[in-house]
């Protein structure tokens, strides 16, 4: 018989990751990568966060495919935090994954591949 046990969330801590400072695309410090584990092996399901001295801390959750967005957090895996930029409100930083158009979107592509994780600087492109 073929048990599976339950797999644990794990922590990488000071790892490299793709994710960078969604304003000044600076490489961000003190990294974690929580390996979160799917149902299958076949999932790569994990939560990256890192820490911009100067913009603070982020993060990005993967589910097999990059990130759709990149979401300012007050600490790893923590609460969101909300940022203001130029009096505007901001949530979350949307990748340039998210802008894929579908038939992209369901290729087979390397979740870990830097120039999805980058951030949208506009919908023209
Ligand atoms: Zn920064």
């Amino acid at each position: 018989m073929n048990v599976t046990k339950p797999r644990m969330a794990r922590d990488r801590k000071n790892v490299d990751t793709p994710l960078r400072c969604p304003i000044c695309e600076g490489a961000l410090v003190n990294t974690v990568i929580r390996d979160i584990g799917g149902v299958t092996a076949d999932i790569i399901w994990q939560m990256h966060a890192g820490e911009c001295p100067e913009h603070g801390w982020f993060q990005a959750e993967i589910v097999s495919r990059p990130p759709r967005e990149i979401f300012p957090v007050d600490r790893p895996f923590g609460i969101a935090r909300r940022m203001e930029i130029d009096g505007e409100e901001i949530f979350s930083f949307p990748t340039v994954w998210n802008f894929e158009p579908p038939q992209a979107a369901r290729q087979r592509v390397d979740p870990f591949e830097p120039r999805f994780w980058r951030v949208q600087r506009s919908l023209r492109r």
